[in-house]
């Protein structure tokens, strides 16, 4: 491994071209570019290119994914049980192991430059660890490329099917990085003992939570208030997240209180950039200090037919759903795609702040960028051009979708055909 990068002649979120030392995987300097600049280590001519920080996936499902199987229709019934019962009934009969589904749909986020992940392994009376074990060796294989953080997750509840509490514990054992939870009054209809359950996981195995929570308005905001007290009690400000949280989009007179205990208690938020009524209050929220990033959550799999592994193709659906147009708000939702969702995995990291629209490139900053041909950062949400040049902690991992050892084939690279 290199200590040390020099990236020359590349455009910070589109801004003048400047030479980027990266050492010991951070920002070591940022000077002007100079055309022929000189340093100890290797060099990477960025050729004018934009640079911006690496992409951030959030929130996925890598145990569901189907990227790069033939299409399938969707045969679950409407609704979050149908979609369970249709998951149950066809992972184990996929054309590939999960352990293929998930390594592959890491090489594509990887390729398109995203090198942090976090994915929810689920956990359940059918499944048992066989998904998390899985997970976790898709992890180990692409462990020298990206960062990949898993949660326990407990899609079908912790208290409708016996043992689930039990295996959960040991899923947090194998390797699990952290506790999830799953709307504890919609699914087990008891959330109090549902969030007991997850916070007491969290504290037995000194891990963070990650509580899938699509209650909406005031059950959503009751749900919410529950999980907001434990953190509270447990002293556990910092070490939580909450993904989709649909209930701040409520417009209730309740949300603006919440939003103000997340940032309190520097609790996260991810989401999948849904729309109709699932768009959360991005530029609220960071007036508010609180963290917030985006993820593809399942992606082409038995609950949605979206999804294709690259991350900026979720920025653009995040600008869209919030109808966002301006340049500042584009490179807002850029911004939530890329360092927000490293700011919810490394709480090291300085959240999103509106007066800093452009992080990434201070001093000390961590090494993870990708280069992409494209005028402007709106544009390249726009445009996604596929030509990339991915570092992941201050080496390049990756160029023109392909990893080493890993050609994404076809379609799947964008570039290659
Ligand atoms: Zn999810």
């Amino acid at each position: 491994m290199v200590d040390s990068l020099l990236i020359a002649d590349v455009r910070p979120w589109g801004g003048p071209p400047v030479d980027l030392l990266l050492e010991n995987e951070t920002v070591a300097a940022v000077s002007v570019a100079t055309g022929s600049p000189t340093g100890p280590g290797e060099r990477v001519d960025g050729a004018g290119r934009l640079i911006l920080p690496a992409l951030s996936d959030v929130h996925l499902h890598l145990d569901s994914t189907r990227l790069g199987l033939p299409f399938r229709a969707q045969t679950g019934l409407p609704g979050r049980w149908g979609r369970i019962m249709n998951d149950r009934e066809h992972w184990r009969s996929a054309e590939r192991s999960v352990t293929e589904r998930a390594a592959f749909t890491l090489a594509v986020a990887v390729a398109n430059g995203a090198t942090r992940i976090r994915s929810h392994a689920q956990v359940d009376a059918d499944s048992g660890l066989a998904k998390l074990e899985a997970e976790l060796a898709a992890r180990e294989r692409y462990d020298d490329v990206c960062d990949v953080e898993i949660v326990a997750f407990p899609q079908v509840g912790l208290l409708l099917e016996p043992g689930v509490v039990d295996l959960m514990d040991a899923a947090l054992s194998a390797g699990a990085d952290l506790v999830g939870g799953m709307d504890p009054c919609e699914l087990d209809r008891d959330p109090v003992r549902h969030l007991d359950a997850v916070f007491g996981l969290a504290e037995k195995h000194r891990v963070g939570v990650d509580i899938h929570l699509h209650e909406a308005g005031e059950l959503g905001l009751f749900t919410l208030s529950l999980i907001i007290e434990r953190v509270r009690a447990l002293g556990m400000a910092g070490l939580a997240t909450i993904s989709h949280a649909r209930c701040l989009t409520s417009g209730l007179s309740g949300v603006p209180a919440a939003i103000e205990q997340l940032a309190e208690l520097d609790i996260a938020l991810t989401h999948a950039a849904g729309a109709q009524g699932w768009a959360l209050p991005l530029l609220d929220l960071a007036a508010a200090g609180v963290r917030v990033g985006v993820g593809m959550d399942g992606q082409r799999d038995y609950w949605s037919p979206y999804g294709n592994g690259d991350m900026l193709d979720r920025a653009w659906q995040l600008a869209f759903v919030n109808g966002f147009g301006s340049d500042e708000h584009v490179e807002h939702a850029l911004a939530v795609a890329t360092w927000g969702g490293a700011s919810v995995i490394d709480r090291g990291l300085r959240p999103l702040d509106r007066s800093e629209p452009h992080p990434g490139f201070a001093v000390g900053d961590p090494a993870e960028f990708f280069l992409v041909d494209a005028d402007s950062p709106t544009s390249a949400v726009m445009d996604r051009p596929a030509d990339r040049t991915v570092i992941h902690r201050g080496r390049v991992v990756s160029v023109d979708t392909a990893l080493d050892g890993f050609e994404i084939p076809g379609r799947w690279g964008r570039g290659r055909s």
